[in-house]
């Protein structure tokens, strides 16, 4: 056990918080979304909280923290909703929400920290310079850029710009490694992928510098249908039209959106389905020729209610805010995170709809996946019990819908099932000692783990409830 009064007295000068109850606190993210990871977490907390507001300090803290064997993990927003941010065996939680300064804006790009809040960025930028992020997740208000970039996809935006994954999407990372003596690297273009969606499990994000796109007074749109399917066709039709610029495409089937779009309600009609959109201005007239064209019931436009006040951004309503806003008045629900690969979405959908009536309920989200319109989902599910909820699972997966699990807070089986080797044999050079948030890598714990068996990975150095 390192000696963590030792290490206080080492990092004297750097804000570190060790009252129980608040480092608690910042040893969370919103793992209790699962019911499984609720139950296999809840209990986890780190030892100390430190709060660097350098490269310098930082370094300082990864170097001392090396010397006494202690894990390091890192956290923005901690809005991650797979225990992304939790301090599986406990030690130092690094919180970066003080390295948040803009750099420098140029046309087309920005450099700045990674704990800077993505609204307050997309703020500053489009104040100083017409601009914004290409794409943000539904958090933008609470979440980092740094947390995004190494804990999330994709999300508001990506209908025209995909996702993190893609290239050029992020244009360079500055990143510490955890060792003796911590190096300072410059990561670009195919690199980029040894730590975006890493977990902060190989190397800690400094700088970032980010690709932008023109800003808009985007208007939110909510348009409504009587079944569900038109609503999916309605959405995959408007993606296609090329002049109309979109930043968010969401059919959400009925009766989540009456039911639980409070702050809504009042635009809303029982018993339909919505798409919720975000057009950009001069897009509007073309937008409603075709919604007309179409027959979809225009329910909302944010340019012209008269107040927004109290009304949550239309973004709020979509990626996992629609999970977020049902679980707040139903806690009987839990989702899903499902890929429908393209051409045949749309189909692969309707069957989904069609296998889990009452049980399953549609969101999907509408994005742009190697260059072409397809659509993941974010269903909801009525949580029965876990074998049931495996049993839905591979029923997606036996027809030809991949799920990514969100019920797993290990890299590999909350994505591709798969050791990631440019993340592993990275980790063996920038983490040798394997202190940057334990427990999150199989690869680097169990390289012998049979992803096929159909067995979860329990982390073996999982504090247990005892020691909590
Ligand atoms: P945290 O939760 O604090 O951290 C995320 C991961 O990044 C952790 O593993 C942490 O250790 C690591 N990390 C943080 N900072 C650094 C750093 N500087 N260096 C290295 N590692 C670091 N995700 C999407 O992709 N799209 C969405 O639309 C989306 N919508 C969401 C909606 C809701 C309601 C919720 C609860 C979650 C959603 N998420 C979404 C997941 C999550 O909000 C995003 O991924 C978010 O960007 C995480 O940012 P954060 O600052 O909260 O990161």
């Amino acid at each position: 056990m390192p000696d963590y009064d030792q290490i206080k007295t080492e990092l004297a000068g750097i804000d570190i918080e060790d009252h129980p109850a608040l480092v608690k606190q910042k040893s969370r993210d919103f793992y209790w979304y699962s019911p499984i990871l609720k139950a296999q977490l809840d209990h986890v907390t780190a030892d100390i909280v430190v709060s660097p507001k350098t490269e310098e300090e930082l370094i300082k803290v990864l170097k001392v923290a090396y010397a006494h064997g202690a894990p390091v993990t890192a956290r923005g927003g901690g809005t991650g909703n797979y225990g992304q941010a939790m301090p599986l065996s406990g030690g130092i939680i690094l919180n970066m929400m003080q390295m948040n300064a803009v750099k420098e804006v140029h046309p087309g790009r920005v450099i700045c920290q990674p704990g800077i809040i993505i609204a307050q960025l997309d703020k500053y930028l489009k104040e100083h310079s017409g601009q914004e992020v290409r794409f943000h997740p539904s958090t933008a208000q609470t979440a980092t850029l740094g947390g995004f970039i190494a804990g999330g996809s994709g999300g508001v935006g990506s209908i025209t710009w995909g996702g993190l994954r893609d290239l050029g999407n992020i244009l360079r990372l500055r990143v510490v490694t955890m060792e003796a003596e911590p190096r300072v690297l410059e990561l670009s273009a195919w690199d980029l992928q040894k730590v975006s969606h890493a977990y902060g499990t190989n190397g800690i994000i400094t700088e970032i510098e980010m690709p932008l796109a023109p800003a808009y007074d985007w208007v939110d749109v909510i348009v409504g249908f009587d079944d569900y399917m038109d609503a999916v066709r309605f959405a995959d039709g408007i993606c296609r039209r090329n002049g109309i610029l979109l930043k968010e495409v969401a059919p959400i089937t009925a009766p989540i959106p009456y039911d639980y779009f409070t702050r809504h309600k009042p635009w809303l009609k029982e018993g339909q389905s919505i798409v919720v959109l975000m057009v950009a201005p001069h897009s509007m007239e073309p937008f409603l020729a075709y919604a007309d064209k179409m027959k979809a019931d225009l329910r909302f436009r944010s340019d012209t209610v008269e107040s927004m006040k109290g009304i949550p951004h239309a973004y709020e309503l979509a990626w996992n805010h629609t999970t977020l806003r049902a679980l707040k008045l139903d806690t009987g629900f839990t989702y899903l995170q499902v890929q429908y690969p393209g051409p045949d979405h749309v189909a692969k959908v309707q069957k989904m709809v069609e296998m889990f009536p009452g049980e399953v309920f549609g969101h999907l989200e509408f994005l742009k996946f190697d260059g072409q319109i397809q659509c993941s989902g974010l269903p909801l599910v009525r949580y029965t019990t876990e074998e049931r909820l495996n049993e839905i699972i591979r029923l997606h997966e036996e027809n030809g819908c991949p799920i990514f699990n969100p019920h797993r807070y290990t890299l590999e089986e909350g994505g591709m099932k798969q050791t990631d080797t440019v993340q592993l044999a990275f980790k063996k050079e920038t983490d040798p000692k394997g202190l940057l948030n334990p427990g999150k890598m199989i690869a680097w714990d169990n390289p012998d783990f049979d992803f096929k068996a159909g067995k979860n990975y329990l982390f073996p150095g999982l504090q247990s409830f005892t020691e909590a």
